[in-house]
């Protein structure tokens, strides 16, 4: 069996995320994790995943939603997803994004939300999903500091250098659609150790001009069966067994 560990799919229309399931069987794809990014999408994802078996909720805020929140807001977030947190299976899409919040203070303010997150984590042994655009030897920093232990970083994969540094913390790191035509992607998870990825599609973005859907992890893992030099079912069973050991 497969899993898609990243996905947006209150994003997607209901009638699309049952024809999508449908379909889910013929690809061996048995779980989705639906990741939060707002107030609204926590609300929307948690109402999927108790209405199909397949939707696993995560629970979070996206590091940019989170700037235009006021302290009390915050706590209100908080209070929320102590609340919420029997219903999901992680806490994402939280992290760190640099590429539009550029002052000092608003950086500051993602770090200390972020170490409440690790906080929340470990409390409730929750894995973490982790967004880290422009910002990823900063991401790294801060979950070392603050000894994140269950994390998975989100399209972690552009620099050779951090993502050895994150399997040397323990992390997990997740590829998503541009392993299907980025070279770079490609090269680094050639060298990168079998034993610590996951698989994502972060449907239902954009890539390459097409809408990403959750399905698309099978071209996914022919891609990297191919890349990897290692059989598709060989693969699946290995990356199965990545994901239950992080989301045990
Ligand atoms: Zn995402």
């Amino acid at each position: 069996m497969i899993q898609d560990t990243h996905a947006h799919l209150d994003m997607m229309e209901e009638d699309k995320i049952q024809e999508m399931l449908k379909k889910a069987n013929e690809i061996n794809l048995d779980t989705i994790i639906s990741c939060s990014t707002s107030f609204s999408s926590n609300q929307k994802n948690i109402e999927l995943a108790k209405k199909y078996p397949l939707i696993k909720a995560a629970i979070g805020i996206y590091p940019l939603n989170l700037i235009e929140l006021n302290d009390s807001e915050i706590e209100r977030a908080f209070n929320y997803f102590e609340n919420e947190i029997k219903n999901s299976i992680a806490i994402g899409e939280v992290g760190l994004d640099f590429k539009y919040s550029i002052k000092e203070e608003e950086q500051e303010k993602q770090k200390q939300i972020l170490i409440r997150f690790i906080e929340l984590s470990k409390k409730y042994k929750k894995p973490l999903i982790i967004h880290s655009r422009f910002a990823q030897r900063q991401v790294i920093e801060v979950l070392e500091e603050n000894k994140a232990i269950k994390v998975q970083l989100h399209s972690f994969t552009d620099s050779q250098k951090l993502m050895q540094k994150a399997t040397s913390l323990g992390y997990y790191v997740s590829c998503g659609m541009n392993l299907l035509y980025n070279p770079e992607v490609q090269k680094n998870i050639t060298s990168f150790p079998i034993e610590k990825l996951l698989l994502e599609t972060d449907s239902p973005m954009i890539f390459n001009n097409k809408t990403a859907t959750p399905l698309n992890i099978k071209s996914l893992l022919d891609k990297l069966s191919e890349l990897k030099k290692i059989p598709v079912l060989q693969l699946e069973e290995q990356l199965s067994k990545n994901f239950h050991s992080l989301y045990k």
